[in-house]
């Protein structure tokens, strides 16, 4: 069985990584901080000391960390990954970063003799703990085979998308959808509330329709709580939606849903509410 590194043990690498030791993968762990490894060293992960050691001791290693700048700091900062692979060793990329940097950090890696796959991931924190995520993979067609158990340990819905740099294009057309969708669900509320509805009853109601979707399903009923806790933070839903304005601009065109979720995730995030769940945009009408 490939022995697996995992690094980037937040929110949704947590649940992931538990998932792959469930399923009988030899995983090895690391984190910023320490104490987010721990309660996988207690159910059976070792733990490294850095990046470099966990990657001389994985066939295969998987970031899940913020940002672009993080992966590659992850892979080729001081005693980062690249520093302990092995030629045929393989890195696949779950964050949800820049396509175009993905492809370069994947040329970096073919130097060494090493495979890239970008597998960013949908489904939320739920999605990770249930091992139920869509993955959407870019890169060679028989790594991917390769690392299709992987896969299968974490998620459901396993989509090969062609190329390096596919996967984390298929993520953002996903991000461009989710985020009109918060968007679509965040001002059905804020207008049944002004028609003085009952919340709980058109919530009900819209979710069994024609216009449900998951974020309402999943969303909606922690807005009518009050519960803004992330488990997709504000802050990487902005970060996400730079990513797609940023290729947005690249690719040319016009699309206005783009320009209007990612101005208004721009305000939520300088009115300070980035630390919140997404569906915490309703509060930037507070
Ligand atoms: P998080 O902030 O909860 O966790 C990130 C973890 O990475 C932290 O524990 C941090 O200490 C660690 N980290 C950062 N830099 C590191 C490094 N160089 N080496 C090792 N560890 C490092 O974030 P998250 O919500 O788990 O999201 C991770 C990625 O998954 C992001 O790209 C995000 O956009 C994407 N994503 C998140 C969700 C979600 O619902 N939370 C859903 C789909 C995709």
């Amino acid at each position: 069985m490939l022995k697996v590194g995992f690094a980037g043990l937040g929110i949704m690498g947590q649940p992931m990584a538990r998932r792959l030791l469930t399923a009988g993968f030899p995983l090895v762990v690391f984190d910023l901080s320490r104490a987010r490894c721990e309660p996988l060293i207690a159910c059976g992960a070792s733990g490294a000391e850095s990046l470099e050691e966990l990657a001389a001791q994985s066939d295969v290693v998987i970031t899940m960390v913020p940002d672009t700048p993080d992966v590659e700091s992850a892979l080729f900062g001081e005693r980062g990954v690249w520093f302990g692979l092995k030629p045929g060793s393989i890195v696949i990329d779950m964050s949800t970063i820049s396509p175009s940097a993905t492809v370069r950090f994947a040329q970096r890696l073919a130097e060494k003799g090493c495979e890239m796959l970008d597998a960013p991931v949908s489904g939320g924190e739920p999605g990770a703990q249930a091992g139920t995520l869509a993955i959407m993979v870019g890169g060679k067609r028989e790594v991917f085979d390769k690392c299709l158990p992987i896969f299968q340990a974490v998620g459901k819905t396993i989509t090969y998308t062609g190329p390096q740099g596919n996967g984390q294009k298929t993520k953002l057309i996903n991000q461009v959808v989710g985020s009109l969708n918060i968007f679509a669900m965040v001002e059905g509320l804020r207008l049944a509330n002004a028609a003085g509805l009952d919340l709980e009853a058109t919530l009900r109601s819209v979710s069994g329709g024609a216009a449900s979707s998951w974020m309402l399903v999943n969303l909606g009923p922690k807005i009518l709580e009050g519960n803004f806790a992330p488990g997709f933070s504000i802050k990487l839903h902005h970060k996400d939606l730079r990513l797609v304005h940023e290729l947005a601009i690249e690719l040319g065109g016009d699309y206005p849903g783009i320009e209007l979720v990612h101005s208004l995730f721009s305000s939520a995030v300088e009115k300070g509410l980035g630390g919140q769940g997404n569906q915490g945009l309703i509060n930037l009408w507070k």
